[in-house]
């Protein structure tokens, strides 16, 4: 069962991108029992510093590392991504990681000029047309530590035309073992191979870790299409405010 970290942030974007994947009904977790109850879980995007600090009110930061650790498949997107950091950037000092990536990303990276934008991007591992990328105040990675697999790179122009300038080559999605990251947003675009590719990596898993038939059973990924939900948006369903 794939649950989707339900505190804060871009939930239903997520549901609906993980119900693509074929036999995966995701759920919502909130508490430490639901947390239990999931063999994999997605970070959605929205506010870090909000989600760290609900984290701990929900008693599920610790929980939640310990899964983690423990090599539970995860994905995060945007806050998501910067919540399983090893380290960040820019943010705020009473921030809490999550660690399960060893990368250090800067939060809020991009400048003013392209503080928010689309750009279309190859992602390895997702076959076929490049990727509609998302960014909305998004982190890059500054650096990846080994073992740290570089899935997608920041083109040189926007969709926009807009020159991406010193961000052009920045690192905006990794991957390590289970546990993938992109700093872009494929749950607002319809397009849902980001989260086949972790539907995938979600069945590798259960199957690497049975020793029966079960766990090579499930969450192939039924459609690596493009559905029709919300593509193209970039204002702000999320919440998530400027930078300070
Ligand atoms: N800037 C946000 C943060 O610090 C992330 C933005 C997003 O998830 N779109 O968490």
């Amino acid at each position: 069962m794939i649950g989707v970290m339900a505190l804060q942030g871009d939930v239903r974007e997520h549901l609906a991108a993980i119900s693509a994947c074929a036999g995966v009904r995701p759920v919502r977790v909130r508490r430490p029992s639901e947390l239990d109850a999931v063999d994999a879980l997605v970070l959605p995007g929205g506010e870090s510093t909000t989600m760290s600090r609900l984290l701990e009110t929900f008693d599920l930061l610790e929980p939640l590392r310990a899964r983690i650790a423990a090599g539970m498949p995860t994905y995060g997107s945007c806050a998501g991504m910067i919540l399983l950091a090893r380290e960040v950037l820019d943010g705020r000092p009473d921030q809490q990681q999550l660690g399960g990536l060893d990368v250090v990303v800067r939060r809020n990276a991009f400048g003013r000029q392209v503080d928010s934008f689309e750009t279309d991007l190859r992602v390895e591992g997702v076959a076929g047309d490049p990727v509609r990328a998302v960014f909305i105040r998004a982190p890059w990675v500054e650096s990846v530590g080994p073992g740290v697999r570089v899935l997608a790179t920041v083109p040189r122009r926007t969709l926009a035309g807009i020159d991406t300038g010193t961000a052009a080559g920045r690192v905006v999605a990794v991957r390590r073992g289970a546990v993938l990251a992109t700093a872009f947003h494929p749950e607002l675009t319809g397009d849902v191979r980001v989260h086949g590719l972790f539907c995938d990596l979600v069945r590798e898993t259960a199957a690497a870790a049975s020793t029966g038939p079960v766990g090579s059973q499930g969450f192939r990924a039924r459609d690596r299409g493009v559905v029709e939900h919300g593509r193209g948006r970039i204002t702000d369903p999320i919440g998530v405010s400027r930078p300070e």
